[in-house]
């Protein structure tokens, strides 16, 4: 009898232990939200504990697009859209965080970085190839001004100086989602993961022994990287003109904006931000892309621990100072 069973129980045990020990490992998920792709790559115990940690970040994300996105009628962002600019609106304390972190950008980089460019970006329809007309844009560009917002701390509301702005946070929403996600995870105890929506990844920790490699995408051709990064504990945001665009006599209009002429810019085709936190990569990374390989470069190398690689008009790459080697003697 004995004889019979052991054999059949190290069997179990063995089968047991490796079957455990074979669920700790990588887990990778993407979906879909924000008008975008999110992705999720975390290192977890059990299948169980992935799906769980996968279901809080995507929980997250659908909460702040329903906060934030001016597509979603019924969110925070579409009521500022609809009253500020004939009452003060009373707002969450998490928008109105963010409403002053865009009003931060806006001063940090002179303008480039302004949400009220929706007061023309809402005219742009990508997809369709629908640009405003010239008189269009030139009349509605004197609505854009960060400086029409007026946030009053007191009763936490914002009100709109002008009729007809309106604003639209795009260019720091999923940065800042990708900050809670990894939060979320830190919280459950999770010690390395990769959180993306679009753009904007902040990775946690190490990829086991090994740091994350994170490519940068050739402009001109998804399926080519033009460099890969090994990074540890940092967010990274790329902006470029290829994300959102369409094509008129040979003119490439796209996503984002120069809130002084109304209409997307062409000095750049990338750029990528590296920074402590995905809110700032993100903002940045589309500011930057405004400001040129210039002034952009002046700006990040005036900030600590912010770094860019900047994609030219002509597919020539820029590094910010903290990025160069030291020459060799
Ligand atoms: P990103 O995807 O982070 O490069 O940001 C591009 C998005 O930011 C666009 O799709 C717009 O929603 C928004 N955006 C465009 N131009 C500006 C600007 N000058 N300042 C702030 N947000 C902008
Ligand atoms: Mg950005």
């Amino acid at each position: 009898m004995m004889k019979y069973f052991l054999p059949r129980i190290c069997i179990i045990i063995i089968y047991l232990g490796f079957s455990l020990q074979a669920q700790a490992q990588w887990y990778q998920y993407q979906w879909q939200v924000m008008g975008t792709s999110a992705k999720l790559e975390l290192w977890a115990d059990s299948k169980q504990r992935a799906l769980f940690a996968k279901s809080i970040v995507q929980q997250e994300f659908d909460r702040i697009e329903q906060l934030m996105s001016p597509y979603i009628e019924s969110s925070e962002l579409s009521e500022i859209n609809r009253l500020a600019a004939r009452q003060a609106v009373i707002v969450s304390g998490e928008l109105y965080a963010i409403l002053e972190k865009s009003l931060y950008f806006s001063t940090l980089t002179e303008g480039a970085f302004d949400i009220s460019f929706a007061s023309v970006g809402h005219l742009y329809q990508y997809p369709k190839a629908i640009a405003p007309t010239d008189a269009v844009i030139d009349e509605q560009r004197k609505k854009i001004d960060y400086r029409y917002i007026q946030l009053d701390p007191e009763v936490r509301s914002v009100t709109f100086k002008e009729r007809g702005v309106l604003i639209d946070l795009g260019g720091i929403a999923k940065g800042y989602a990708v900050d809670r996600a990894i939060q979320q995870l830190t919280t459950l105890g999770v010690k390395a993961a990769l959180v993306a929506a679009g753009g904007d990844t902040r990775i946690l920790g190490r990829r086991g022994e090994y740091p994350w490699m994170i490519a940068i995408q050739d402009p001109r051709d998804k399926q080519k990287a033009i460099i890969r990064l090994p990074l540890a504990d940092v967010a990274v945001s790329t902006s470029g003109d290829y994300e959102r665009y369409f094509l008129r006599d040979g003119e490439r209009i796209h996503h984002i904006i120069n809130p002084g002429t109304g209409r997307s810019t062409s000095s750049v085709r990338s750029v990528t931000i590296i920074a402590d936190e995905a809110i700032t990569s993100d903002a940045l990374s589309t500011s930057v892309f405004v400001l040129g390989v210039k002034r952009g470069l002046a700006l990040v190398n005036r900030l600590s621990a912010i770094d860019a690689i900047i994609i030219d008009d002509k597919g020539l790459l820029h590094y910010s100072d903290g990025l160069l080697m030291p020459a060799l003697d």
